[in-house]
């Protein structure tokens, strides 16, 4: 079976519209390209959205770089480890190596395929100094318990809510409640500023330290910067990385952010359909979830391991693309070493994930070829 290009179906798929054009447009047309008034109205659109009044937020420029210097901030370094699922994203475990602190790889819950508390708290030794709890696909990581673990170690948590904004957890918005919280706006997010990322902190002193660390260790009066302006001087005090965020990105935030309850709403009505109509099929299990208060980034089946790879190969001949969320993080070289508890459940889930088509206003005939598309796979 052969299907023509245009009838392909993305696993991503980025929504832009004339806003983004125009306000590029604008940006571009204001000249001042780096860090600047934009990148303060994205920070304030961002903290509004989230309602985190009483936090501080920084753009960055990745998540990537949002994780790492969450870890920098927390004062992890060589000989210091952190905990994270082993279910993750390459981003985090590189974030941990770059400090020079060791990743210890921890397993997951198999409801959620968020870190499991009880096996986190296994994992603490007196060189723990971060725990690293990321939201998964349409599920969050129990907070109250990471926190309570972290607070009877004196950790410092990181919550990776790349998956999660927009979500709510017991009443409060994410980005809201957490110890550190990053979020990603990479081409695939829920929002996207093509790359950036954000860090919310709790203290003035956090964002101030935040703010030099994200343009080379410069600290400067944030207002030059955000009224498109250089200082005439500066000191240096700290290690810092060209991680800052520039105005044409974030110009594409503010507008994107201005979409995301509708972008939201898309999200959670394609999964609801998927799952109405995929948990009726044997050997799929869809997530255990109503999506009313997450706004759900991926949208993943596990099924049996020994069909998955036949069931990718069925599902490409039928122009429906697909992903795997993740290869998990002791099956890379890099990490091959890591300490790590059993990880029975991170094994199972690792080969029975599949991510299926999710993106805003897909539209109803695109979900049905997905769904005919599995279930011509497990039989009539
Ligand atoms: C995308 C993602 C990241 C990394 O963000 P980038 O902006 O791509 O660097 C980190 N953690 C999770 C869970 C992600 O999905």
């Amino acid at each position: 079976m052969s299907v023509a290009v245009e009838d392909f179906i993305p696993v991503f798929k980025p929504v832009l519209g004339d806003a983004e054009h125009v306000a590029v447009s604008e940006a571009l047309e204001v000249g001042w390209l780096g860090m600047g008034s934009y990148v303060a109205e994205f920070e304030e659109r961002l903290s509004a959205a989230i309602e985190a009044e009483d936090r501080h937020i920084a753009a960055v420029s990745t998540g990537h770089a949002a994780l790492h210097l969450a870890l920098l901030l927390a004062g992890v370094g060589p000989g210091d480890e952190v905990i994270t699922p082993a279910f993750n994203n390459v981003a985090d475990f590189q974030a941990i190596v770059a400090t020079g602190a060791s990743p210890v790889l921890c397993d997951i819950d198999d409801t959620t395929l968020c870190i499991d508390v009880d096996a986190a708290a296994a994992l603490v030794t007196p060189s723990t100094k971060v725990i690293i709890a990321m939201d998964y696909a349409s599920a969050l990581a129990d907070h109250a318990a990471v926190t309570d673990l972290a607070d009877a170690h004196g950790l410092r948590v990181l919550h990776d809510a790349a998956h999660s904004l927009g979500a709510t957890c017991l009443g409060r918005r994410v980005g809201s409640f957490s110890d550190l919280c990053m979020f990603s706006f990479d081409p695939v997010k829920t929002i996207t500023t093509i790359d950036g990322g954000a860090l919310v902190v709790r203290t003035q002193d956090e964002l101030d330290a935040l703010r030099a660390m994200r343009l080379m260790g410069m600290r400067q009066e944030p207002a030059t910067m955000y009224g498109n302006a250089r200082p005439a001087t500066y000191d240096v005090e700290q290690l810092g990385f060209r991680y800052h965020m520039s105005n044409v990105h974030a110009a594409i935030g503010v507008a994107q952010l201005e979409r995301l309850d509708e972008f939201a709403e898309s999200r959670r009505a394609i999964c609801r359909g998927y799952n109405a109509v995929l948990a009726d099929v044997p050997d799929v299990s869809v997530p255990d979830a109503d999506f009313d208060e997450v706004v759900p980034l991926l949208y993943c089946i596990r099924v049996p391991a020994e069909q998955r790879d036949s069931l990718r190969a069925h599902l490409s001949e039928r122009g429906v693309d697909n992903g795997i969320h993740w290869k998990p993080g002791h099956r890379f070289t890099m990490l091959r070493e890591s300490r790590r508890g059993p990880l029975t459940v991170t094994d199972r889930v690792a080969d029975e994930i599949l991510s299926l088509p999710l993106h805003p206003f897909m539209p109803d005939a695109w979900l049905d070829r997905v769904t005919d598309a599995v279930r011509s796979f497990f039989g009539p």
